[in-house]
């Protein structure tokens, strides 16, 4: 534990005599000293809802589920929760406690972006707590000189203004404050509404995002990793690119400290040039922004093919996303593996207070496959010395098959379709098998782009067959081969960038910001990611991303070699793509919205939230691609955008979260909004859509992406731009014009010139009337919006 800067004011009075009065023994003790609030630290006023509890953004809550109300889609129609249970919820039916089928799925919702919220929180906490032992509590929060606004979403939330390192415990303190009701509700006969559910879901997303806030700005400012640097240096990626003439160490997980210190071991002993680290999942994005001799194999679903290759000497696991059974992989191909972290400690032997020497010489002799080390500096001189002095013993043992292995296996496959039944994304193993069977393992190899990694086949198949070491071995060549360049994560994004797209971007003249963000539970091939990434930069979009999305843009070259990191800049501008980071590092692309809201319409952002979360719904253009998401981070992380207006499309498989948000575009008056100025109703149209919404294929996706960027303050130009790109977009993928042009043009100055006779003609079947756009929409009554409210009560401060 940390000691908190309490500043503790104690006083002791011995003998104090005046005049008329004598005192003895008096002590004096004041606990916290509350700061002074926010509102005096810097000139902006505090909005009504600083720290928020879970009823103080109900009312907000409540306006988007009436636009977007949640459709479930149930996997499990039954409940297990307590042992009233099982109940039956089919049809109408009640369980025991009283709750129906759509309540229930409501708990869901909250139970899933809880368990992400948590995990981040956690993380969170660990690295703040740790960073402050490491680094001092008073590391300035400096995320660059053009970023006066460190921490947007913090601010919104919170109202606090981070300064130092420390002051991030204060902003912990809250959010682990909203975790009892939070989970209370949770339990048996407690709420009752479906949609309280929802915007519970909704209150831990927001969390969510002040946690990742908190675990990037920490790690930002005490590892000096890049400060929105659009510049940041490109980085190796790919399945190639660690030189295996060397020993490997692969770190895999989200919480960098341990591989940090593997690399610092490694610098400090002059080893760099000697042995190989290289990352898998989110710990990779953040060691190659520490340091660029590190590397990145890949996303999530590398584990599993990586390992077993035996191109890795000592596999380190931190937290979160990690194959539960790496230990057991590792160990089949003699790779020493450690444990680092108290979340995933995988029954392995504590060795966090023993002699390194001793831990070196039981992992390399084999007395240990794998430990538990709980001390990052321990795990850095361990992992280093253990990969020097395994790697020659092992020789890169490795469990995939040779050739004629892969032959006799595949002589022995039944056909009985078991493994495609099984696997997520029904590859055809079996047409692969005869294949391979007559030596042929290219239709084996193919399988590979679309394979993620999960192993269920091979659990399924009841001729034993490793189908995956099978994929992987046919796939060597390309693995081998598989070397390309992705930007570091850079961090937040400036206000200075903000400043220069502001007006385009809030305006409606940059059709839109794209966040490509998320897992890798990808429907089809990895590369419909870059696809959908390049269809996006070339139409003038901005492209952000991070995670396991931002690596898979950055696995493909085209004809030149060069991948979209290499072609396109890494500025927050139209055709810019954007790294931001690991998953923590999410909250970056919402607070360039938020930065919008500030610099360009001068909104106070303290304490702020609807006002802030309204904006971003009715000006700021920007839809999430997350074409893989499965874990419940990612939900979480969906519910934080959500919550601040930001809409997503999903991919197929995230349709087992079991929830849409989707609006109804045949009750129109569910869109109406108001005008700012003087509190008259409009309606402009069903814009955005919908807040969450699952497409089927990448091209339905795109379509989706780029309506889901129409905003109701689009100025006219704006809006015949978006409409332009929608039209070409449709066109190019569906054949046809869109039959619902009629719901977003408002009037004849929306329509692009190319194409205004035909669209007239749409339009006058359709019956379409002209609608008046207004200039200040809001699903707020304008008496809530703080930023007015406070000018009226005569504030004066200054945005960035
Ligand atoms: S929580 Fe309710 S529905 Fe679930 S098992 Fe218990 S009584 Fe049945
Ligand atoms: S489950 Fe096994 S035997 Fe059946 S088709 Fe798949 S690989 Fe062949
Ligand atoms: S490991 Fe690959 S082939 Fe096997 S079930 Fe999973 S996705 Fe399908």
């Amino acid at each position: 534990m940390v000691a908190r800067d309490e500043e503790v004011l104690s006083a002791k009075l011995k003998k104090f005599r005046a005049a008329s009065f004598r005192l003895e023994g008096l002590e004096l003790s004041i606990g916290k000293v509350t700061k002074p609030p926010a509102e005096e630290e810097f000139a902006e006023p505090m909005g009504p809802t600083p720290k928020p509890g879970i009823e103080d953004l109900r009312d907000w809550d409540m306006i988007l589920l009436k636009r977007y109300p949640p459709m479930y889609a149930p996997i499990c129609d039954v409940c297990c929760l307590c042992t009233y249970g099982k109940c039956d919820l089919t049809g109408n039916k009640k369980g025991a406690c009283g709750i129906d089928m759509k309540t229930q799925q409501g708990r869901w919702s909250l139970l899933t972006a809880f368990t992400g919220m948590n995990t981040h929180l956690s993380h969170a906490k660990e690295l703040v707590e740790k960073l402050i032992e490491m680094k001092g509590p008073d590391v300035p929060i400096d995320m660059g000189e053009k970023t006066p606004v460190e921490a947007p979403i913090i601010r919104v939330v919170t109202g606090i203004a981070p300064k130092k390192l420390s002051d991030l415990l204060e902003v912990i303190d809250y959010v682990e404050s909203q975790v009892p009701p939070l989970v209370a509700s949770i339990h048996m006969g407690q709420e009752g509404s479906y949609l309280d559910y929802e915007s519970k879901a909704y209150h831990a997303g927001m969390l969510d995002s002040v946690s990742m806030e908190v675990a990037d700005i920490a790690q930002i400012c005490a590892l000096d990793l890049p400060r929105g640097d659009p510049n940041a240096p490109l980085v190796e990626i790919g399945a190639g690119v660690l030189d295996q003439s060397k020993p490997v160490i692969l770190v895999i997980g989200h919480n960098v400290l341990p591989a940090i210190s593997i690399a610092d071991y490694m610098r400090e002993h002059d080893l760099e040039d000697k042995i190989e680290i290289g990352g898998i999942c989110c710990t990779a994005h953040d060691l190659t922004r520490y340091t660029q001799s590190a590397k990145i194999v890949g996303p999530q679903s590398m584990q599993i093919k990586y390992v077993r290759s035996g191109f890795a000497d000592v596999v380190i696991v931190d937290e979160q996303c990690i194959r539960v059974d790496m230990h057991e992989i590792a160990r089949s191909v003699n790779a020493p593996f450690i444990a680092t972290n108290i979340k995933a400690m995988h029954g392995l032997p504590d060795r966090t207070h023993d002699d390194p020497d001793e831990i070196v010489k039981d992992l390399v002799s084999g007395k240990e496959t794998g430990v538990l080390i709980l001390d990052e500096e321990k795990v850095g001189e361990v992992a280093v010395r253990v990969a020097l002095e395994v790697a020659p013993k092992r020789q890169k043992f490795k469990i995939t098959p040779s050739k004629e292995e892969v032959i006799a296996y595949a002589k022995t496959c039944w056909h009985c379709g078991a493994c495609t039944k099984t696997c997520p994304n029904s590859l055809p193993i079996s047409d692969a098998m005869y294949a391979a069977a007559e030596g042929d393992l290219s239709k084996l190899a193919a399988l590979e782009e679309s394979c993620v990694g999960c192993g269920r086949c091979e659990q399924e198949c009841k001729r034993k067959i490793p189908v995956l070491s099978l994929i992987a071995k046919a796939a060597e060549k390309k693995f081998r081969e598989q070397k390309a360049k992705a930007r570091v994560g850079r961090g937040p994004i400036s206000d200075y960038e903000i400043r220069i797209i502001a007006e385009q971007w809030g305006l409606g003249t940059i059709p839109g910001c794209i966040a490509i963000i998320g897992c890798c539970n990808y429907p089809n091939e990895q590369r419909e990611v870059y696809e959908m990434a390049k269809e996006f930069l070339m139409r003038n979009f901005i492209v952000a991303a991070s995670g396991c999305g931002a690596m898979s843009i950055g696995l493909y070259t085209d004809e030149e070699g060069k991948t979209l990191y290499e072609r396109f800049p890494g500025a927050f501008v139209a055709r810019g793509l954007c790294n931001v980071g690991s998953c923590v590092s999410n909250p970056h692309i919402t607070d360039a919205g938020i930065r919008v809201a500030n610099v360009f319409a001068r909104r106070i952002l303290s304490g702020n939230f609807k006002e802030i979360a309204d904006y971003l719904l009715n000006y700021v253009g920007a839809c999430g691609l997350v074409w893989g998401a499965y874990s419940q981070k990612a939900f979480s992380i969906g519910m934080s955008c959500h919550r601040l207006g930001v809409p997503a499309v999903l991919g197929p498989h995230s349709a087992k979260y079991r929830h849409l948000y989707l609006g109804l575009k045949e009750n129109l008056e569910s869109y109406n909004v108001r005008d700012i100025k003087d509190g008259s109703v409009h309606n402009l149209g069903p814009v955005p859509e919908h807040l969450i919404y699952v497409a089927e294929s990448m091209e339905e996706a795109m379509v989706m992406c780029c309506k889901l960027c129409f905003r109701n303050n689009d100025l006219p130009e704006g809006r015949q731009l978006k409409i332009t790109n929608y039209i070409d977009i449709y066109k190019k993928y569906y054949g046809r014009m869109p039959d619902d042009l009629h719901y977003y043009i408002r009037d004849e100055f929306d329509i692009p010139y190319a194409a205004k006779d035909e669209i007239m003609e749409l339009l006058k079947a359709a019956g379409w009337e002209p609608k008046k756009p207004i200039k200040s929409p809001t699903l707020l009554d304008p008496k809530e919006i703080w930023t007015y409210e406070a000018m009226r009560q005569g504030k004066k401060w200054y945005t960035v």
